[in-house]
Formats: C-alpha cells, structure tokens, sequence
C-alpha cells in the first residue's frame, strides 16, 4: 500500500490504467493550503482490487465520504470529491472533514464483495479515525455492511443498513434534502418580492419571472437513481410540479407534469426507465410511457433544472440549451455536475445555482445522525432544518452582496457560500495549530453556522 501526500504510485491500474498513468505522469497539482492530507493508492495482488483513498482535511473531524465504485474512478475525481466534502461538512456546520474512497473497477464485472472487503483491509489503519466511509455511486448500504465488519467496527462508516442500526441512504435522505434546498430558494424569491427587498436588477426579473404558483413551476431532473427519483418523490409531496425525468436509458416527460407516486410504483423493480417499454406492451401499467433520448433533457422548456446523476453534464454545451429552454434555477443534486466556466456563463446570464455542496448534503447530514446512534426521524428532521437555514444563510449573504440600487451584479450563491465554508475550515485549521487567539478573533468576526 502506498502513502503518499504529494505523488501518487500506482502500480496495477486495471481497466482505467492509461487515464489513471496520464495524470501520474502530468504530476500531482492539486496540492494546495486546504489538502489534500493523504492520497493513498492501493492494490490488493491476491484480488486485484485498486483502489484510491483521498482524505483531504481533517481539521473539522475524520474525513468522511462515500466510496465510488466505478471503472471511471480517477485520483483525480476521487480528490475534487472529497474537496466537495471538506465544503459540504463545514457547509452544514458538522464534526467531519472532507474525504473520499474510490474502487476502480464495473462492479458487476468483479467479485464485488471480495473487493469491497480487499479495500477495507487496505485503508483499516485510517478507518474511522481519519476517513468514515459512505455509499456512493456503485455501493449500497450491503457494501457498508461488508465494510464495516472487514474493519471491525461500526463506526467505519455510515449508510449501513437498518439491521445494523444504520440509516440507509436508500431512504432518500439526500433527495429529500435537494427538495428542501429547492423549496428554500422559493421562499426566499418569495421573500424577496413580497418583502419589498432591495435587490439586484438581476435578481428582481428572475423574482417577476418566477412569480407563479408553486405548482405551475416546471421541474426536470436528470438521473433517477437514489438521488434522481427522490427528489422528485419529494418535490411531488411538496406539490412542486416534475415534467420530466432522465437516466441513462431515456427520458420521460409530460409537460402538464408527471404522476410521480406513479412512476415510482411502474419502477419498482426496474433499473432503468427504458423497462417500463417493456410492460408498456404487455399491458402491464396503468400508464403507457413514451421514452425519448435521455438528451432531449435539454431540449424541452422548464423553470427548474436538477442535475442528479453525473459530474460535468453542465457544460460549455449544454449551459445555452438550459439557457434556451428558459431555465432559471439550478439545483446540484449531483456532485460537481457544472463545468467552472459553464458556472460562470449561467450565472452572468442570471440562472440562480444553488451548489452541491448545499443542496445535496442530506446524505451526510443523515450520515452524521447515524453515527450519533439517532433515529430516522431525527435525521429528516435534522436535514430540513439544516439545508433550510444553510441555504436561506446562503441566498440573504448573496443579496447583501447585491442590494445596491441599480446593480447588475448577479447572485452568485456558489462564490459566497465558499467563502462561509473556507472561514469555517481555516478556523479550524488556526485551532488545529493551538493559533486559539487568532482563530477567536477570526471567530468574533465572522458569524456563527447553525449547528
Ligand atoms: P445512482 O447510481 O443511484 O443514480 C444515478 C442515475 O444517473 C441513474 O438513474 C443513471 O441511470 C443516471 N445516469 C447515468 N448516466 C446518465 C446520463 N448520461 N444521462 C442521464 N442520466 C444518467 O447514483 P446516486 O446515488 O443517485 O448519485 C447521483 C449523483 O448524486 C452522483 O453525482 C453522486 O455523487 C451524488 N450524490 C449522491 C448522494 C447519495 O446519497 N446517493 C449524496 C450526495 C451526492
């Protein structure tokens, strides 16, 4: 097993082996004050298992986050993960660093319990101290079973199942949490115009522009998956109106707005949404659905778009056919799904992003519960009343920034919320070093995250 905090040393890549020896050989570089702390590489020769472990910082607690598990996995995507992590946990004011796992490999095309087991053994001496592990795209709360016997302790990580006093992120914490942080950002426009608040000439239209009833607001969401399909089982619940949702294989889509109880029932039991075709000809639905290509997402008008399933697929591309089909508001239910310029061109052309780090941290916020030994019910409750006043903090700083009569300057929640999660963790990193006089005084300046 390999440690190292500035290079990385691979030696059996499998299937990802060019990408994986093109960023060795570019250098690490993205080393910077905040981390990353470790970057461990490792390979098990007896199951070939590889694997990558980033634990970026640690100054706000052990680093948490999920393992990916896909043949895609880079070291590179693994650290701007657990980078997001570092924001997302000092973001919602929790005990946790940031921190991410990686296995790289198709799960269904390696003995995928052996491999979780193999990686556990590899990182043991880190677990739980400095890195608590999660599910994440291709693990489920079964991998977190496996992980946390292979390290002999409960506390290896969070996710488990409900036999092992787990609260499964199958119970769509984070997508409960992506609908409350979309539900937030529609008071606060609410707010916004009611209250009579100075704001942005920007900010002002988007408010006039959105000013129609909650359930006439168009909704798509890209990915149906755990994150995907629970959002739109909660923004059903919160009577907001879901016109369209995609995967891998297709996109469904009703402009008068889809029967979400509906769909979920036709999918149980389906893995992707090109099988309701299937029942579709044998009668088997209430309902008979038409799949379109999972790219006509973004060729169909609406107000909300919610990327939960890939990283990037907001991009140069794209951005103006989002912007063209007259969407105003972006919830990242997805980790990293927006390009950095593609962010820039969407907030200088006035779409409101409300970040992943924000929107999607129900997971953890669930997760943190769950490590506390707390119920199910104090997770939801926990996150509503978390993502509610993060997002809420987030949106009044930005329009502070903007409130000047006759400015033009854009909401830009992404940059401000950065710089909230930057003093929580650099004070952190002051009382780390035992600098307790300076963070204090860093500390009385600033104002306190709700925890
Ligand atoms: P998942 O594997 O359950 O679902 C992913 C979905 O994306 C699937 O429906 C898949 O078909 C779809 N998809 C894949 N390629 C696509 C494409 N080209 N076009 C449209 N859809 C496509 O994964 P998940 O757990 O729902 O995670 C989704 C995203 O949310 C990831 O970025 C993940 O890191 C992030 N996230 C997940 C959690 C969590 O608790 N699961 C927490 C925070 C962030």
């Amino acid at each position: 097993m390999a440690d190292s905090d500035s290079s990385l040393s691979p030696s059996n890549l499998g299937s990802n082996v060019e990408k994986y020896q093109g960023e060795r050989s570019s250098g690490w570089s993205e080393i910077d004050e905040w981390g990353p702390e470790k970057v461990l590489q490792v390979y098990d020769p007896d199951t070939g298992m590889t694997g990558v472990l980033v634990i970026d910082n640690t100054s706000t607690g052990p680093g948490k986050g999920g393992i990916r598990f896909a043949d895609s996995v880079t070291p590179t995507e693994v650290f701007r993960l657990a980078r997001t992590m570092t924001w997302k946990c000092a973001s919602a004011g929790l005990p946790f660093g940031g921190a991410k796992g990686g296995i790289i490999a198709n799960p269904s095309k390696v003995n995928q319990v052996e491999w979780v087991k193999s990686f556990a053994k590899m990182i043991r001496p880190y677990c739980p101290s400095q890195y608590i592990a999660a599910t994440d795209v291709g693990t489920t709360e079964l991998d977190m079973a496996v992980f946390a016997h292979e390290i002999g302790d409960m506390q290896a990580c969070t996710g488990k199942p409900q036999e092992l006093g787990g609260i499964p992120h199958e119970l769509g914490t984070t997508g409960y949490g992506v609908s409350i942080a979309l539900r937030t950002t529609l008071d606060f426009l609410k707010d916004v115009k009611r209250k009579g608040f100075k704001a942005s000439r920007p900010l002002l239209d988007l408010t006039y522009s959105l000013d129609i009833k909650r359930n006439d607001i168009k909704v798509v969401i890209q990915g149906f998956g755990n994150v995907g399909s629970f959002t739109a089982k909660f923004l059903n619940d919160l009577d907001i109106r879901v016109v369209g949702v995609s995967d891998v294989s297709g996109f469904v889509f009703d402009e008068n707005g889809l029967n979400i109880p509906q769909l979920m029932i036709d999918m149980k039991d389906k893995s992707k949404l090109s099988d309701l075709l299937v029942d579709n000809q044998h009668h088997q639905q209430q309902y008979s659905y038409d799949i379109l290509d999972k790219d006509e997402i973004f060729n169909v008008d609406s107000d909300i778009f919610i990327p939960a399933a890939l990283t990037g697929v907001i991009n140069d591309n794209t951005a103006h056919q989002l912007l063209k089909h007259n969407v105003k508001i972006i919830v990242e239910g997805a980790n990293i799904p927006t390009t950095p310029s593609a962010d820039d061109y969407l907030v200088d052309n006035n779409v409101l992003i409300i970040p992943d780090f924000l929107a999607n941290s129900g997971g953890v916020i669930g997760s943190f519960v769950e490590y506390q030994g707390r119920t199910e019910k104090e997770a939801f409750d926990l996150i509503e009343y978390k993502i509610t006043n993060n997002v809420k903090r987030a949106l009044y700083n930005s329009l502070s920034s903007t409130d000047k009569e006759g400015d033009t300057s854009k909401l830009n929640v992404r940059k401000v919320a950065m710089e909230t999660a930057k003093q929580i963790v650099y004070r952190a990193m002051l009382l780390r070093k035992g600098a307790i006089s300076v963070a204090r005084e860093a500390y009385a300046r600033k104002e306190r995250v709700i925890y």
